[in-house]
């Protein structure tokens, strides 16, 4: 069955929609997003347009603060610290990747973790890792969303993630083996360095996948019925699309999909959840003040 992450998410957009509805009418001001983006990469202008699209559409305030590629760390610095500081601003993220001149790390940590909504703050991680309550890595949260409200079963199963990025693989693994509704899996995190990386697949009954290698994951590498969380979007040039590419994920659909019990499918599945995971914290974000 497939893990449907388009109708989940408008699900989810119509139920923000509605609290955003209700704390307008009870005199509140509407929760407010702010984006800064550095540059004109063209994946990210779609992903900071998409956000901001979103926003509109669940009735939030959002600004979009567009800074030249030359920015410098400092300037940077300076506008993470306005944005901080502005009381009308419930939550903020800085597109990523960022140029190489400016350290990413430092700007993640200049950010105020209660202004986090991203959830990258060592703070937030930290939290998340204790099982208190912290702004999720949109991504990751995504997913526990996909998995509770469809009501896939976690607990004692053997969860395998591939990829252990900051942002996906490593809090996965860390949410999955939380004491948790969805989690108490018994968890393998997996990388580049892994060896024999088939026969931690073939034992997975989840399977997530992070890695950002289009159709990595084949039949033969899990075993029958599996749940298959597909996190990877690669653009792969297709002369008949008109935008001159297509979406490809990690995993093997075609091939894949017949043997699991589960399935996101790339677009649709975990890619729609990280935004409305992100309007999720910012709406959060305006009702804890
Ligand atoms: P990164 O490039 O930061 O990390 C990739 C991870 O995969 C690394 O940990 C790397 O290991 C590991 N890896 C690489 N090759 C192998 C291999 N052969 N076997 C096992 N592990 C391997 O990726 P991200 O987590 O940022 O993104 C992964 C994918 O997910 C990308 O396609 C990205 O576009 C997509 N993505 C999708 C989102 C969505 O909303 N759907 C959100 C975020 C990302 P090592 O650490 O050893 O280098």
């Amino acid at each position: 069955m497939i893990l449907d992450g388009k109708a989940l998410s408008k699900q989810i957009q119509e139920e923000i929609k509605a609290e955003v509805d209700a704390m307008l009418e009870a005199g509140q001001k509407a929760p407010h997003l702010a984006a800064i983006l550095v540059g004109n990469d063209g994946a990210s202008e779609t992903y900071v347009g998409h956000k901001t699209k979103m926003c509109d559409k669940v009735g939030f305030e959002s600004t979009l603060v567009r800074l030249p590629d030359t920015t410098t760390e400092e300037e940077l610095l300076q506008w993470i610290d306005d944005l901080n500081n502005n009381d009308s601003i419930d939550g903020f993220i800085v597109q990523l990747p960022l140029p190489k001149h400016i350290d990413a790390n430092k700007i993640n940590l200049a950010i105020d973790y209660r202004k986090d909504v991203d959830g990258f703050h060592p703070i937030n991680i930290g939290k998340m890792a204790q099982n208190l309550p912290a702004y999720l890595p949109a991504t990751p949260y995504g997913i526990l969303q996909l998995l509770e409200r469809n009501g896939v079963e976690t607990s004692g199963k053997e969860c395998v993630v591939v990829g252990r990025s900051n942002i996906v693989g490593s809090p996965m693994s860390i949410l999955m083996a939380r004491n948790a509704k969805v989690g108490n899996c018994t968890v393998t995190l997996t990388h580049s360095r892994t060896q024999n990386l088939i026969e931690h697949t073939r034992r997975a009954d989840i399977l997530i996948v992070a890695l950002g290698k289009p159709n990595f994951i084949t039949a033969d590498m899990v075993k029958e019925g599996v749940v298959i969380i597909d996190v990877g979007i690669t653009r792969v040039e297709d002369s008949t699309k008109k935008r001159g590419f297509r979406l490809v994920g990690d995993v093997n659909y075609e091939e894949v999909a017949p043997k699991s019990s589960w399935i996101t499918p790339v677009p649709g599945g975990v890619g729609p959840m990280t935004v409305t995971s992100l309007l999720m914290n910012t709406l959060q974000a305006a009702k804890s003040k």
